[in-house]
C-alpha cells in the first residue's frame, strides 16, 4: 500500500497527524505546507490516485522561473493532511511547527502518474500564493550513494511569474492567517483540529469552499495588507519585466512592452 512508509514512520495517537488512510477521492488539490522540524523546509503535496505526491522543498517553492528548487521526493501522505496544520509533538517523526501555507487546486498537462513516473510532470496550480505553470523534473544523478529522490521544481515563465520572489515574505497561514511562530505559541494547535472551525474539518466538503468560509469569517485588516503588499509585488515584477523588454528591443516586444507599462500605470 501506498501509506505503509507513512504509517511505519508516524506512532497514532501520539502524533495529531492524520492516520495512514487511503480516500477513494479523485478531486485534485494540492497543499503546501510550511514545516518547522530540525530544519525549516516546506513540504509540496499533490492529491494523485487517493494520497498525496509529496516532496520536502529546502528553500520552499518559488514563482520566479529563475529558481530551480531541490525538491526531495518523501513518502506518500493521505489526503486527510491537505488540512493538517499545528504541532507534532517532540519526540515524534518531523516533530515541530505546521502551518498550511497554500492551498487549492491542480490541473496535470498531460497525463499526471504517466507524467510522474516518466519524472517529468508538468501542472498548473490554482492556490492563493502560487499560481500558474510549474514543473517537478526527476533528476537522474549519477551521483554514488544517490537515492534517486532528487527533483527540481521549477516556475515556468507565464503571467503569473514574478522575479524575486520569496515565500519568507509571505508568513501566514491560509487556513487561519496565523504566522509559524503564532502556530507554535498556541497551545490549541497540540491537538488534531482542536484550532480550527467546524466547516474545515467537514469530510466531503470542496476545499476551497471550506477555504472561503474560513476566509468570511476572518475577514480582517491582515487580508488588507497582504493584497496591497501582494499589489506591490506584482508591479515590482511587471516593472522589472518591462525594463528587461526595454533591454532587448523588437518591434513585437516593444509593443507588448507599451501594454505592460500601460498595465502597471493602472495598478
Ligand atoms: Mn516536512
Amino acid at each position: 500500500m501506498a501509506l505503509e512508509e507513512y504509517g511505519r514512520k508516524r506512532r497514532f495517537p501520539q502524533t495529531p497527524e492524520p492516520p495512514p488512510k487511503a480516500a477513494k477521492s479523485e478531486q485534485r488539490r494540492f497543499v503546501v505546507q510550511k514545516h518547522r522540524a530540525s530544519h525549516l523546509h516546506y513540504d509540496f503535496r499533490l492529491e494523485m490516485e487517493g494520497v498525496l505526491k509529496s516532496w520536502a522543498v529546502p528553500k520552499g517553492p518559488s514563482l520566479d522561473p529563475a529558481d530551480k528548487r531541490l525538491a526531495m521526493m518523501v513518502e506518500d501522505h493521505p489526503v486527510d493532511y491537505l488540512l493538517f496544520e499545528g504541532i507534532i509533538p517532540p519526540g515524534n517523526y518531523g516533530a515541530g511547527t505546521v502551518m498550511v501555507w497554500d492551498t487549492g487546486t491542480w490541473e496535470p498537462l498531460g497525463q499526471g502518474p504517466e507524467m510522474l513516473s516518466r519524472g517529468d510532470l508538468k501542472f498548473r496550480l490554482h492556490g492563493r500564493k502560487l499560481k500558474g505553470e510549474f514543473v517537478l523534473a526527476h533528476m537522474r544523478s549519477r551521483r554514488p550513494g544517490s537515492k534517486g529522490t532528487e527533483w527540481l521544481l521549477i516556475k515556468k515563465k507565464d503571467d503569473f511569474a514574478q522575479p524575486g520572489f520569496d515565500p519568507e515574505e509571505l508568513d501566514r497561514s491560509v487556513l487561519t492567517r496565523r504566522s509559524l511562530d503564532q502556530i507554535a505559541a498556541d497551545e490549541g494547535s497540540a491537538e488534531w483540529g482542536s484550532s480550527r472551525p467546524a466547516a474545515v474539518r467537514t469530510k466531503d466538503a470542496w476545499l476551497s469552499e471550506s477555504l472561503a468560509k474560513v476566509d468570511r469569517k476572518r475577514k480582517t485588516a491582515e487580508d488588507a495588507k497582504d493584497a496591497v503588499e501582494n499589489k506591490a509585488r506584482q508591479a515590482t515584477a511587471k516593472a522589472k519585466a518591462s525594463r528587461q523588454i526595454t533591454d532587448h528591443r523588437s518591434p513585437k516586444t516593444a509593443s507588448k512592452n507599451s501594454s505592460v507599462k500601460k498595465k502597471t500605470s493602472a495598478a
